[in-house]
């Protein structure tokens, strides 16, 4: 089996390369000049040629490229370029100010850094500070001295023999806590879990995937492209999530990858039901909980199932709901093949059916560690090369893994743990109430306490005094949440994810 994943891909693309790999419709209209379809032909020619070019730029095997621009065709083109050159690539979310990119650039001291051109003279600076990098530029377009000097390259760089172990990217990760970390991914990393998932999902050269994610986080650089890859399938390719714009394109699909706000925001659009999805072979989600009642809602308007599975930066994909067999709302399914889960209790006793734990993975999926952090490594692993995940969870007698929280939002309440996870479904479950969140914040007399952060429906009302009520009758005192706020909506980053370190940093005197 090629060790190199490029050339992995290279293996599965199909025989006719002549086929489309990538169509970028909303790019259809803006002239001759701007490119909205690839053949394999047209990707594998473009890949070496901007490998040719870090080569030219005397890029070194396993040297980092930092990239920080819009999603566009070419910034995948130069992901792959990256593991078809033995570089490493380095995927920046495009929200970064300029502290956060000069901390990445100082902790991964990146050869190049490909920015886009309204950030170049930033960037630059950034590169004078941090000794050698080079600073070249792509826009949303594909323009830019990156793509300039690429078309002025021999494109005859041949792949790279890169061994399974060596380093392909380094993503850095979204704690909410500390500095970011950089994890560090292999190419035997990312092709155990991308095969895992195309045959886990059945993925084939007859599909389409409609690829909306942004591509500087795993879901939609690694989960959704390789399984793409790694089938010879082709992907429509949006700059960024549209609603409308999904529904328009979803006819051509066959797949369709999204963080649970992507399924409510089309839920939202009354166009949206069984008509125009009856073809569609898989909707998956993750990055973040899928609310049941979320599952519930598509299911009844569309008469399918949303796949949920769970993964994180550090290990790629480790559950899937099955993709023949019963995809249970509010679990996560399964471990992969080829990966092993395990919910163990504090002291590191592995928990029965249905108790609830840390939860640890291992297998080929696990990453080697944090880039230049060994002692960060080193705490994130038990014994017996077991990673843990961070997650609380329980895996139920039928094996379906449940994730219950965060390990970081466990609240300790009077010596009690609390699990936001538990108190939320409650409290989602009034009908007044669209959704919730439960944070951890100091309390004088507990040590820390619950406040609940509630969204309503439209034109419902629900005081402190009623809602405290409720909980009361049905959790244990100190489960009830101290305080409760009502808000317009709850902040969210790019994936989706409730950015509970913001709710704490809101609330933290709430209690005191
Ligand atoms: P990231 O490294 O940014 O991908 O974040 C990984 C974290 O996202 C995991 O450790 C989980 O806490 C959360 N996550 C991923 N998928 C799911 C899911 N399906 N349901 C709930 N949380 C999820």
């Amino acid at each position: 089996m090629p060790t190199s994943l490029y050339t992995l891909f290279q293996s599965a693309f199909p025989d006719d390369r002549k086929r489309v790999a990538l169509e970028a419709p909303d790019r259809a209209g803006l002239g001759k000049t701007v490119r909205a379809s690839w053949s394999y032909i047209d990707l594998e020619s473009i890949v070496a040629r901007y490998a040719s070019l870090m080569g030219d730029l005397r890029l070194k095997r396993g040297d980092r490229v930092a990239v920080q621009v819009e999603k566009s065709p070419e910034a995948l083109f130069l992901y792959l370029a990256c593991l078809r050159g033995g570089f490493v690539f380095l995927p920046m979310n495009t929200a970064y100010r300029t502290d956060e990119v000069d901390y990445l650039v100082g902790n991964a001291e990146p050869a190049l850094m490909v920015c886009d051109p309204a950030r170049e003279a930033e960037m630059v600076e950034i590169a004078r500070g941090h000794g050698h990098m080079q600073v070249l530029t792509l826009d949303g377009l594909g323009r830019g001295t990156f793509a300039e000097s690429a078309a002025r390259v021999r494109e005859a760089h041949p792949p790279v023999d890169c061994a399974s172990k060596d380093l392909a990217a380094i993503l850095y990760t979204s704690g909410t806590t500390g500095k970011p970390k950089g994890a560090m991914l292999s190419h035997g990393n990312l092709a155990a879990n991308g095969l895992a998932l195309r045959d886990a999902w059945a993925f084939s050269e007859a599909d389409t995937l409609l690829h909306a994610l942004p591509i500087f986080h795993a879901h939609g650089l690694f989960v959704a492209c390789h399984t793409a890859l790694l089938s010879g399938a082709k992907m429509i390719w949006l700059a960024k999530f549209d609603a409308a714009q999904v529904r328009e394109h979803l006819p051509k699909a066959t797949v369709f990858m999204g963080v649970p706000t992507f399924y409510t925001r089309l839920l939202d659009d009354p166009k949206f039901d069984k008509k125009l999805v009856s073809h569609m072979r898989l909707f998956t989600s993750g990055s973040a909980p899928l609310l049941a009642e979320t599952f519930e809602e598509f299911k009844s308007r569309t008469g399918l199932a949303i796949l949920e599975r769970y993964g994180m930066t550090e290990t790629g994909m480790n559950t899937s709901n099955p993709y023949i067999g019963e995809r249970r709302a509010g679990t996560v399914g399964f471990p992969l093949p080829g990966v092993e889960a395990r919910v163990v209790a504090g002291d590191d006793t592995i928990c029965g059916p249905g108790e609830i734990g840390d939860l640890q993975v291992r297998g080929q999926n696990v990453f080697s560690g944090y880039w230049r952090m060994p002692e960060k490594t080193a705490e994130e692993f038990a014994e017996g090369c077991w990673f843990k995940t961070g997650d609380v969870a329980l895996i139920d007698a039928d094996g379906y893994v449940h994730l219950v929280g965060r390990a970081k939002d466990l609240i300790i309440s009077g010596g009690f743990n609390v699990y936001p996870k538990e108190i939320e479904e409650l409290i989602d479950d009034m009908p007044e109430v669209l959704e919730s969140a439960i944070v951890g914040v100091a309390h004088r007399d507990f040590g820390e306490a619950g406040v609940a952060v509630i969204v309503l429906n439209k034109d419902e009302m629900l005081d402190e005094a009623i809602l405290i009520a409720r909980v009361k009758e049905k959790m244990a005192n100190y489960k009830v949440p101290k305080r409760v706020f009502f808000v317009e909506s709850l902040p969210r980053n790019t994936m989706g994810k409730v950015q509970k370190n913001l709710l704490r940093e809101t609330y933290k005197d709430a209690c005191r």
